[in-house]
């Protein structure tokens, strides 16, 4: 039986990774169903991680993390696990690959996945023109003209990124405010080859069995216009990555917010003993590197003091 289960491997499941084994937890593992890392490896531009002097990619960043997290005694499964219940005598199991695994106490750190808009075209076009990753993405549309949609940090920060090597960026937005912070705002507006399309929404995506050719956008007045683009990168919102903690009956095994989030106190304890949620999926997260990071070790620290209470 597992001491402590680790569900995810981005920036928070990592940090408690590192904080139990080297806090002496001998028998921890990350389970982590694609290259740990986590969604910050979307990103191509991160210059707000303490002690990183210069702009670094995403994959950048974390290239380091696994090796320092595992130097202790972590180990790690690449695998998804599917559902973590708790039995009658206080033990989680978790579901992996249609196994059974048992362990004392389990963190939950699976973060979130980019949000769909809804827009027409883009469940057909998917992964043909319509992307959610520029740093993937990005180079098939060098010296071309794309559209990105939304108004957050992302979209802006990607907008910028994507405006090294496209010829133009479309940022389409619903509202002429952004969601985004102040200095990526204006990094933005003092960038000349993003044109700012406020107000307006995309209508539809169109195209051909080649991929994406345009997309029909609309303000609020009703004015539409036909951008001709090859590409189409959405940059909505993220979705609380929670499934695994839904019961049978579609409550969840923790108190949740309406969003999805798991509601915890400062020490990342969940409504369950011994169950704890770090960096993104919690309520309130700040939603950054270093704050997920710092998460990821209070919840190893919360989760060791209650094996303590439990050994
Ligand atoms: P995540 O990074 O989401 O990691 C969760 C991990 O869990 C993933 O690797 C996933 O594969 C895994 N997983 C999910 N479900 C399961 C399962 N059932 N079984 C096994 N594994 C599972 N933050 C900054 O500080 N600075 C920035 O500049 C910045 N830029 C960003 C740019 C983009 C494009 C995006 C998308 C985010 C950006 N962020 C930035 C936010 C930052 O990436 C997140 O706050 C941070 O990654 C959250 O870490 P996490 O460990 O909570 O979750
Ligand atoms: P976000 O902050 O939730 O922004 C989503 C944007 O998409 C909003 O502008 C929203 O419009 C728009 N939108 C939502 N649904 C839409 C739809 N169906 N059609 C069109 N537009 C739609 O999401 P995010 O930008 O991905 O950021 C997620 C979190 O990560 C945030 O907390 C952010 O601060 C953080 N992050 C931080 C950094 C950084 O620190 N450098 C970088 C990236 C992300 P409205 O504004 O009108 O609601």
């Amino acid at each position: 039986m597992l001491d402590l289960a680790i569900v995810g491997g981005g920036p928070a499941g990592l940090t408690a990774g590192l904080y139990a084994t080297r806090g002496g937890l001998k028998n921890v593992t990350m389970y982590e169903k694609g290259m740990p890392g986590g969604q910050i490896t979307l990103s191509s531009e991160i210059e707000n991680y303490p002690g990183q002097g210069e702009i670094v990619s995403g994959i950048d960043l974390m290239a380091s993390w696994p090796a320092q997290c595992m130097r202790f005694g972590l180990k790690h499964e690449m695998a998804e696990v599917s559902k973590v219940t708790k039995t009658e005598n206080g033990i989680f199991e978790l579901e992996v690959n249609g196994e059974k695994i048992q362990a004392k106490s389990v963190i939950v750190c699976t973060g979130s996945n980019p949000r769909r808009s809804g827009v027409k075209g883009e469940e057909e076009f998917f992964g043909k023109g319509i992307s959610t990753c520029a740093t993937c993405d990005g180079f098939f549309y060098k010296d071309k003209e794309v559209i990105v949609l939304g108004g957050g940090d992302t979209a802006l920060e990607e907008a910028h990124y994507l405006a090294k090597t496209c010829s133009k960026i479309y940022l389409v937005h619903r509202r002429d405010e952004f969601r985004a912070s102040p200095v990526m705002v204006e990094k933005v507006k003092n960038t000349a080859n993003i044109e700012l399309v406020l107000n307006s929404v995309i209508e539809e995506i169109y195209g051909d069995k080649m991929g994406v050719s345009g997309a029909i956008v609309a303000d609020k007045q009703g004015n539409k216009r036909d951008i001709k683009v090859p590409g189409v990168f959405v940059f909505v919102g993220m979705i609380a990555n929670n499934e695994l903690l839904k019961k049978e009956d579609g409550s969840f095994l923790c108190d949740m917010d309406d969003q999805g989030q798991a509601i915890v106190d400062l020490k990342m304890k969940t409504s369950m003993p011994g169950l704890f949620v770090a960096g993104d999926l919690r309520i309130d997260a700040s939603r950054q590197v270093v704050c997920a990071a710092g998460d990821g070790a209070t919840a190893a620290l919360s989760a060791m003091a209650y094996l303590e209470g439990v050994k």
